[in-house]
Parts: structure tokens; sequence; C-alpha cells
């Protein structure tokens, strides 16, 4: 399984459509200071579900929809996508390829898709679950997770350590569960 292609439209700085191929081997983005290298893994981050504003350096939720320019104005939604190549079904999906998509227009109105089929958060959240790609797994290692692998707090080293061991599932449905039971 491997990330094949990013593609953005009225993300961030990314105003036009923008596609983003990767093969497989590693890939290095370059460019000047602020030309949209970290708005390229915000992106990522944010198709996973990311929900929290501040880790994708901003404030409010339309923060990461194209804002304008001095000479363009700005758009009314975001949109991007992850292609991921699953020839080798690690995802539990019966699909080679996989899209997943979220999408924000200005009036807040918001949706997520996988391979182009509406869908909850939940589902993308469940899709990724211990494969160390979702938004709290770690193969996104930012600066703050680099923090958190060395924290102090055994809970915050737990959740890396639980997401390799693919153990997130069911530590998952047993607090639904709980709470289920509860109610
Ligand atoms: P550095 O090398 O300094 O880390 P970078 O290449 O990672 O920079 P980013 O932080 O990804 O750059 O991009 C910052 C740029 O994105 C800024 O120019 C900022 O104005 C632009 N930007 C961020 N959000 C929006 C938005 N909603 N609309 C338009 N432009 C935006």
């Amino acid at each position: 399984m491997y990330l094949k292609r990013l593609e953005l439209q009225g993300f961030k700085s990314f105003a036009d459509k923008t596609m983003l191929e990767f093969k497989p081997g590693i890939t290095a983005v370059i460019g000047p200071n602020g030309s949209g290298k970290s708005n390229i893994s915000d992106a990522i981050r944010w198709v996973l579900g990311e929900q929290s504003m501040k880790s994708l350096r901003g404030a409010k939720a339309e923060d990461v929809i194209f804002a304008g320019t001095q000479n363009r104005k700005s758009l009314g939604f975001a949109e991007a996508s992850i292609v991921i190549d699953n020839s080798d079904s690690k995802l539990p999906i019966e699909y080679n390829e996989v899209t997943v998509t979220r999408k924000l227009y200005r009036s807040g109105e918001t949706g997520y898709f996988i391979n182009k089929a509406p869908c909850r958060l939940k589902d993308i959240v469940e899709l990724f679950m211990d494969t160390g790609i979702g938004k709290d797994g770690y193969s996104i290692i930012g600066q703050g997770k680099i923090d958190e692998i060395l924290s102090n707090k055994s809970d915050d080293r737990r959740h890396i350590f639980e997401e390799a061991a693919g153990i997130v599932k069911y530590r998952t449905r047993k607090v639904e569960y709980e709470k289920k039971l509860e109610q």
C-alpha cells in the first residue's frame, strides 16, 4: 500500500486544481519558505479527518480554504483527495485503488467520500485504523509527534505503540460498547 497521488483544489495556497504524483520510493518536496510545502502534509492530515485547527496551523475550519491574494479572489470551497494503491489489500476494502476525499464549503457544509461515495468521518477513521496511516498514526511525523514519542506522559507514548501493534480498533470498540452498556 502506498500513497500514489494527492489532488488539491482550493486548499490553502493551492487555489487551482493541483495533482501531485508519488512514485514508490522517496519523494522530497523542496521550495522557498512559504511556498506551501507544509500545506501538502496539512492536506493529507485534513483528508484523514484532522479536526484540530491548531495542528493544521489555522484558527477556524474555513482557514483551509484559499483566502485569496492581492490579485486573486478567495474561493468558496476546499477539496483534497488522497489516492492510495491498495493492490496488497492492506486496507480492508475491496478496491485496488482507494480515493479518500474531504470537502469543505465556506458555508460550513462539509463532506467525506470514499471512492466518491459519501461516507462518515468514522468510516475513514476505521478504514485507516491500525495501518499507521490515520491522522494519529505514526506515518506522518511532525514536530509535535517527536515530542509525543519522547513524552514523559505514558498515555501519549502508549498511543503510538498501540497503533503500531494494531490494537487501536479493539480499544475504540471497547470504549464504544462500554458507552452503549452504560446507556
Ligand atoms: P517553510 O519553508 O517556511 O516552512 P512552507 O513551504 O512549508 O514554508 P507553508 O507553511 O506550507 O510553506 O505555506 C505557507 C503559505 O501558505 C503562506 O504563504 C500562506 O499565505 C499560504 N496560505 C496558508 N493558508 C492559506 C489560505 N487559506 N489561503 C491562501 N494562502 C494560504
